[in-house]
């Protein structure tokens, strides 16, 4: 590891006067003084690449210009603007933060990391981009970018996600900010991050570190940073029965503590293994005397792919000859006409779009 004060300095410069110019990533929240609006964009990037957040974060300031706008969004509403972006907590928790800050801070966001940091949802790395951005506060940004950056520019080989490595990293970053200008310093460790050191085949001959940087001299940019824990994927089934009554089929809310709350799903078992229809046909719903139906069809199944799971979804037809309470207090009939306003997860969305129901 490379950390003298000669290299640490040279970093500095160098990626501050790259930034000046030859730093030519546009995006809509950049240079943004509103922490309304940068809180909003960092929320949605968390886990989402910038252009495949950038329609959402566009629809939210659409939809939400103020957090006092948001305060007073109805949930589905804002759920419906979420679909497709995932981890669908980071909304819940958006949500509650605008309305904390909207009745209990009279509208104004904190003003300082600390302040920021005590707020729900939001962690370091958010309070210390609002921080910087909206006030100018002296805070280093650190996300996997910055990680990056720094372990390959210093061959850093300590892990990055131990409580250890977060910390050496943090206070390196701190260290290196450029406190006069700690948001442009910020954006612009995070845009190489994003532009030229990447996570494959980084444009090393592009890069203003390129002099001095560890990875490329020594050939370890494919090697560094390092990671302590392997992400382990397990598998989870859904068999989905769309109970279909007339023009209508049954959905209900999620809720609990598990993926996809809050959005509607039909009816779900899930399972150990994928079923067939004779297996669903054991499902204690049938067992219902009240449970008249035709026949059972299966039409087809989604594969979804989360961080830590595979969600293997198949999904079957079931026409009911009467209607029937499901006896659920989250469930409700809906119009196969209206589907469009109810918010559902990505692999029930993908599953009406190829079956052509939208
Ligand atoms: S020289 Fe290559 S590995 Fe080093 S910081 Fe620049 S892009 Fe990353």
């Amino acid at each position: 590891m490379e950390t003298s004060d000669s290299s640490k300095k040279y970093f500095t410069k160098r990626l501050t006067a790259w930034h000046q110019t030859d730093n030519d990533r546009s995006l809509p929240w950049k240079s943004e003084k509103d922490p309304y609006k940068i809180w909003l964009s960092e929320v949605i990037l968390q886990q989402t690449r910038a252009l495949q957040g950038l329609p959402y974060y566009l629809r939210f300031v659409e939809a939400f210009p103020t957090i006092k706008d948001m305060a007073a969004a109805n949930d589905d509403d804002a759920f419906r603007l979420w679909q497709g972006l995932g981890y669908y907590n980071r909304c819940k928790n958006m949500l509650n933060t605008a309305r904390f800050i909207t009745n209990d801070l009279n509208g104004t966001f904190p003003d300082t990391y600390e302040g920021l940091l005590a707020l729900k949802g939001i962690g370091p790395y958010t309070a210390a981009a609002v921080a910087s951005f909206a006030y100018g506060a002296p805070n280093a940004v650190v996300d996997g970018n910055v990680y990056r950056v720094l372990a390959r520019y210093f061959g850093i080989e300590e892990p990055f996600d131990t409580t250890k490595g977060k910390k050496v990293f943090a206070l390196l970053a701190q260290e290196l900010l450029d406190k006069k200008d700690s948001a442009a310093y910020n954006q612009a460790i995070m845009d190489l991050g994003a532009t030229v050191c990447t996570p494959r085949n980084p444009s090393c001959n592009d890069c203003p570190l390129q002099k001095k940087c560890v990875a490329f001299e020594q050939g370890l940019t494919g090697l560094l940073p390092v990671k302590s824990k392997k992400t382990i994927v397990k598998k989870r089934y859904f068999n989905y029965l769309l109970l279909q009554w007339k023009d209508t089929i049954w959905v209900h809310k999620r809720t609990g503590n598990d993926i996809w709350q809050n959005l509607h799903e039909p009816f779900l078992i899930e399972s150990e293994a994928p079923l067939d229809a004779n297996e669903v046909l054991s499902h204690e719903l049938f067992k219902k005397e009240a449970f008249i139906h035709k026949d059972i069809s299966y039409t087809g199944e989604v594969s979804q792919r989360l961080t830590h799971r595979i969600i293997e979804s198949r999904f079957f037809i079931v026409p009911l000859l009467k209607k029937t309470d499901i006896s659920d207090k989250e469930g409700k009939w809906l119009s196969i006409n209206n589907l469009k306003k109810t918010a559902f997860p990505k692999t029930f969305l993908s599953f009406l779009e190829k079956k052509l129901y939208f």
